[in-house]
């Protein structure tokens, strides 16, 4: 405005002043802009550092979140793995063996490691193997039934024990449990789930085993025969029904106690095996204990079979320590005579019972009245114990008298039973009782010892040291191995000279065992007692015995002496016979049974040298013997 000469002027002055508020307004308004500029690249350089800050967290974040699930991941497949190393190691080892069958063929589709353990097959050998392949014929029936329950209801576990073949041919037994998973797509198929079972079902047979057998013979015991008798009635195979044979041996009990245990062991197997080889395989042989055997056997069998058992068991049973015999008391009992099984054992039992009593080694069958004689002889029995312990037995003495001078000999002691009631039992009425359950050897021991004790008192206070005393011996005592050492321990222990003894058998007692006999009247003889042949000529009166056997006296039956009233030639003939013979032999003869006057001059004249009987003095009370022997003492030297 200088440069142009423009003079200052108000106007200037205005222009400027307008020109410096112009300006100042832009430097203001530039200052402004700046510092607004300024501002905003403050606030967006924040902004950019906050973004990016966000940003890059939220990267890491992401990433870290990304590492945490590929950790979890690595994690789980490890589990997993674990898991199914876990599965297949409790697969491999379980118990079981789990099979897959395909539902239609049957067909193996899986197997679990363990049959490769359990059974011996590697699972790829069964593959495609049908399951019938390897399991029991016999079982077939029952697999196939399981297998159609587990198809009709489904999953529904369905259990069924078979018997599957093991890779080395051998029979397992297998409790199987099948299912049929339907849902489960992997499992499309039959699931059977096995386990072995053998040795459960080995023990559970080998314990029934011992429960229902006798373990020496194998044979079905008491309890098993009881059952098979009662399927036997329920359902009998014959018409008939089936019939019941008891078996008892007879002589068993003096080989076992003799020859010992081992030696019984062995003759009741091979009786064992001889019962089981003479019946057929539908009967049923058992060992009711001790030596007692049974038969259950169709009733049309049974006599037959009865009747050769007495023979074959009799038969002699060849052992290592030489030959042994036992004979057999046999009883049958048919369904018909009893209904119920106990009934019907009973029954077999009393025949057999019968058996026994009628001599042994022979047959009966059971009748009813067999019953009440059985439930006699057992009360008998128990009431002989009884009697023995109670002291009941009496002894009663009958003189024996020298018939040419009336002289006293000696007495012949005779048993009685004082019962408990006031009753007096003769001996007939229980000396064969005794004689058949045996009793007879402790009632006889007793005899003994009372009528020698009896004898020795008489010795002492009469000083009659050649007075006898007769006992009278059962054929069951003769036969007891202890009888000679018996009588020789008697005659000690009473005092008295043996040969005051006098032993009187019979003679079937004699008969019984002619060999045994013969031994022991030896032994008996050089013990020093005297032997008496009783009621000879009863019998078989046989001539011969007098000489074979070591006899000293015959007493001849009162029979013979009775039949010289009604038949005197006939009678005076025989007895003749004897004492000639008896006279020749030098045996003594004692006439028995005299009754009347007139049957003693008879005997007198055929020189029967001693007698006894009603007419000479009747069996005595031990006071009325003795003062009969008090009376006739002084003719006794
Ligand atoms: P036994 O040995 O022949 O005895 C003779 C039996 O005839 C006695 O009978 C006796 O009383 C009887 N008697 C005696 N005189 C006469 C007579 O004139 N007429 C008749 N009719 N009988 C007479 P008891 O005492 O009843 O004995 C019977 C049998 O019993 C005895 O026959 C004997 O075999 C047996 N016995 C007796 N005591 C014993 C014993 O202690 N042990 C054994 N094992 N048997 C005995
Ligand atoms: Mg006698
Ligand atoms: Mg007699």
């Amino acid at each position: 405005l200088w440069g142009r000469g423009v003079a200052p002027s108000a106007e200037l002055d205005a222009e400027l002043d307008s020109l410096a508020r112009r300006t100042d307004a832009y430097l203001i308004r530039l200052g402004r802009a700046t510092e607004e500029r300024a501002d905003r690249v403050y606030l967006e350089t924040r902004l950019l550092i906050v973004g990016g800050t966000l940003l890059i967290a939220g990267f890491v974040l992401v990433i870290l979140l990304r590492l945490r699930r590929s950790a979890d991941i690595v994690r789980q497949t490890e589990l997993q793995a674990e898991s199914n190393r876990r599965i297949r190691a409790l697969i491999e080892h379980a118990p079981d063996v789990v099979v897959l069958l395909d539902r239609t063929t049957q067909r193996f589709t899986y197997a679990s490691p363990s049959v490769t353990r359990i059974l011996g097959y590697e699972p790829e050998e069964l593959a495609a193997v049908e399951i019938a392949a390897i399991l029991h014929p016999d079982d077939l029936r029952a697999a196939a039934r399981a297998y159609g329950r587990v198809q009709e209801t489904g999953t529904g576990g369905v259990a069924v024990t078979c018997r599957i073949r093991h890779a080395d041919g051998s029979w397992r037994h297998f409790e199987m449990s099948l299912s049929s998973p339907q849902q489960d797509e992997g499992l499309d198929g039959v699931v059977i789930n096995a386990r072995d079972v053998s040795d459960r079902i080995e023990l559970q047979r080998s314990l029934s085993h011992q429960a229902n057998h006798d373990p020496l013979t194998g044979l079905a015991n008491r309890a098993a025969f009881v059952e098979l008798v009662h399927a036997g009635l329920t359902t009998p195979l014959a018409p008939g029904g089936p019939s019941v044979i008891f078996v008892d041996l007879d002589g068993f009990k003096e080989i076992n106690d003799s020859l010992g245990h081992a030696v019984g062991d062995e003759v009741l197997m091979t009786v064992a095996a001889r019962l089981v080889t003479l019946t057929r395989h539908r009967d049923h042989v058992a060992r009711l204990g001790g030596d007692e055997f049974a038969i259950l056997i169709d009733e049309d069998d049974a006599a037959a079979l009865a009747d050769r058992l007495v023979g074959i068991i009799g038969q002699p049973i060849e052992l290592a320590t030489g030959p042994v015999q036992v004979g057999a008391s046999v009883g049958v009992a048919r369904a018909e005579d009893a209904p119920t099984v106990e009934d019907l054992l009973r029954c077999a039992d009393v025949a057999m019972y019968d058996a026994k009593a009628r001599g042994k080694n022979r047959v009966s069958y059971f009748e009813p009245q067999m019953h009440q004689a059985v439930v006699d002889r057992l009360a008998m029995r128990s009431a002989l114990d009884e009697a023995l312990e109670r002291d009941e037995f009496r002894l009663v003495y009958q003189p024996e008298i020298d018939l040419r001078d009336g002289r006293l000999l000696g007495y012949e002691a005779l048993i009685r039973w004082h019962r408990i009631d006031g009753t007096v039992v003769p001996p007939f009425e229980f000396i064969p009782a005794a004689e058949a359950s045996g009793q007879i050897i402790g009632i006889g021991r007793w005899v003994l010892r009372a009528a020698l004790c009896q004898l020795s008192r008489w010795h002492a206070e009469f000083d009659a040291p050649s007075l006898t005393m007769a006992v009278n011996v059962s054929a069951r005592q003769l036969e007891d191995d202890d009888f000679v050492r018996i009588v020789a321990e008697e005659v000690e222990r009473s005092g008295v000279p043996a040969r005051c003894l006098t032993l009187e058998l019979t003679e079937t007692t004699l008969i019984r065992d002619v060999a045994l006999a013969t031994q022991r009247l030896g032994e008996l003889h050089d013990l020093g007692v005297l032997i008496a042949i009783d009621d000879y000529g009863a019998g078989h009166a046989s001539i011969g015995y007098l000489r074979e056997f070591p006899v000293d006296i015959v007493k001849i039956d009162g029979s013979f002496v009775q039949a010289l009233d009604d038949r005197p030639a006939e009678a005076e003939a025989y007895l003749r016979s004897i004492t000639d013979l008896a006279r020749a032999l030098s045996i003594e003869t004692i006439a028995e049974g005299i009754e009347h006057p007139h049957q003693l001059e008879r005997l007198r004249a055929l020189e029967c040298r001693v007698g006894q009987g009603y007419h000479l003095a009747r069996p005595l009370e031990v006071e009325a013997a003795r003062a009969f022997l008090a009376a006739r003492s002084a003719l006794i030297s």
